[in-house]
């Protein structure tokens, strides 16, 4: 994968998409950006940036990623402001608030922010804000996190850091807030050159099919997601069943944990019991290397779920658009702008409308391959990581212009 070159992409998206890339950067080759998450591998953001920070650096914009390092009282916190982010009740304590607080403080200490712009990602590593006035960076805060309807507490909380920032970046317009500082929409992106979306050999997929000993006799059904009650394993269990009663299928639910997340554990095991005594459910635990497979999980399904109760964006639905595959997600977060009903995908609102449209699919497969041909064009359209680097070159430009309604590259 390191091997990929910005110029590989061009037979897909165009030597004038690249030549767009190339003139952005060249006013930005001076420019230094730091990036911060809070891990390295696993979920969506981590998926992002590990391809982003090398494209960027190769376009000559010197960009560097770090990850805030926390012990597992910081995470089981983050987790909880997490949940609450997307509508949990939390109180927040003055404990929780001062291990928040102490980790931030305590990664402060070994961090250098010489850089001129600093994009700090999610609520996690918030409050490196603290450091804003002893450097002369341009500070961006990247939310990918639902909050279209958080608990209050604790997005007061939040909004004292989000609103010292100099900018602030959402997943979908649903998401903005009341906040004093410019707010952009920025959808995420996959990269059609990783090994999570590149073309795939048949016999591989056979192979790794075969590896999981998932027989290809039915129709695959697939969610591949984190092991989080917010994707709704149980859900997809509950709806496979409703589906299986008149079309019989498989089920796989794919997912590992990442290590910012506690609860992986027990969500993992309550979707195991829920599965107990079906063959054609296939509940797996990847590693976090497991790109390839999940590539092939997903190439080798007849339908794609993403039924989740809340969703930043949903980087999975565009990995299975990509792969032309009928899609069915929950109308949440950022699913709505990747799937358009009957155009791109299946928009859902329940298990029982899940189930409706997995057996409606499977039984009309001339529609189901129409919905993942023009899902393939409209994510090669909006979600595709040069889109997405696009962005970041046009808001490196326009925070370096500060004031100026109209900028001269
Ligand atoms: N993913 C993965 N391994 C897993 C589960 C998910 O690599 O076991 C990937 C998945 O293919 C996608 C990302 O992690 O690229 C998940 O991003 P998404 O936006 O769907 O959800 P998040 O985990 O960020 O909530």
């Amino acid at each position: 994968m390191s091997s990929v070159r910005l110029m590989d992409y061009e037979p897909i998206v165009g030597a004038q998409t690249l030549e767009e890339l190339y003139l952005l950067a060249e006013g930005l080759r001076e420019r230094k950006i730091k990036m911060v998450n809070s891990t390295a591998v696993g979920g969506g953001v981590a998926e992002i940036l590990s391809r982003l920070v090398p494209l960027l650096n190769e376009l000559g914009v010197s960009t560097q990623w770090e990850v805030i390092k926390g012990g597992e009282d910081f995470f089981e916190v983050t987790k909880k402001i997490h949940n609450a982010l997307h509508g949990e009740q939390l109180s927040l304590t003055p404990r929780m608030k001062e291990v928040f607080l102490e980790v931030n403080r305590e990664n402060l200490r070994n961090t250098n922010f010489d850089q001129d712009v600093v994009v700090i990602h999610d609520p996690q590593p918030i409050a490196y804000i603290e450091m804003r006035d002893r450097t002369q960076a341009k500070w961006v805060w990247r939310c990918h996190i639902d909050i279209s309807n958080p608990n209050e507490e604790v997005w007061e909380f939040l909004k004292g850091y989000v609103e010292k920032y100099d900018v602030a970046l959402f997943s979908s317009p649903r998401f903005s807030k009341r906040l004093p500082i410019p707010q952009f929409l920025f959808f995420p992106s996959i990269d059609p050159l990783s090994d999570k979306n590149r073309e795939l050999e048949p016999e591989f997929i056979d192979q790794v099919l075969e590896r999981l000993h998932i027989p290809r006799d039915k129709p695959i059904i697939t969610q591949i997601s984190r092991f989080d009650r917010l994707k709704d394993p149980i859900g997809v269990i509950k709806a496979y069943r409703m589906t299986k009663r008149y079309i019989d299928c498989q089920l796989v639910l794919a997912g590992g944990g990442a290590s910012d997340d506690p609860e992986g554990e027990a969500v993992l095991s309550e979707a195991r019991n829920e599965a107990e005594g079906d063959p054609d459910i296939h509940i797996l635990l990847l590693p976090p290397t497991s790109s390839l497979e999940i590539n092939a999980l997903q190439r080798a399904s007849s339908i794609i779920l993403q039924k989740s109760i809340r969703e930043g964006f949903g980087l999975t639905v565009s990995e299975a658009l990509w792969k032309k595959k009928p899609v069915i997600g929950s109308a949440v977060g950022g699913i709505p702008a990747q799937i358009i009903p009957k155009f791109t995908g299946a928009l859902v609102y329940s298990i029982e409308g899940a189930a409706y449209q997995i057996r409606y699919l499977l039984s009309h497969p001339e529609v189901a391959k129409k919905l993942g041909e023009y899902g393939h064009e409209f994510v090669k359209e909006e979600f595709l990581i040069t889109r997405n680097l696009r962005r970041y070159l046009l808001l490196f430009h326009v925070l370096s212009h500060p004031g100026e309604r109209i900028i001269f590259l």
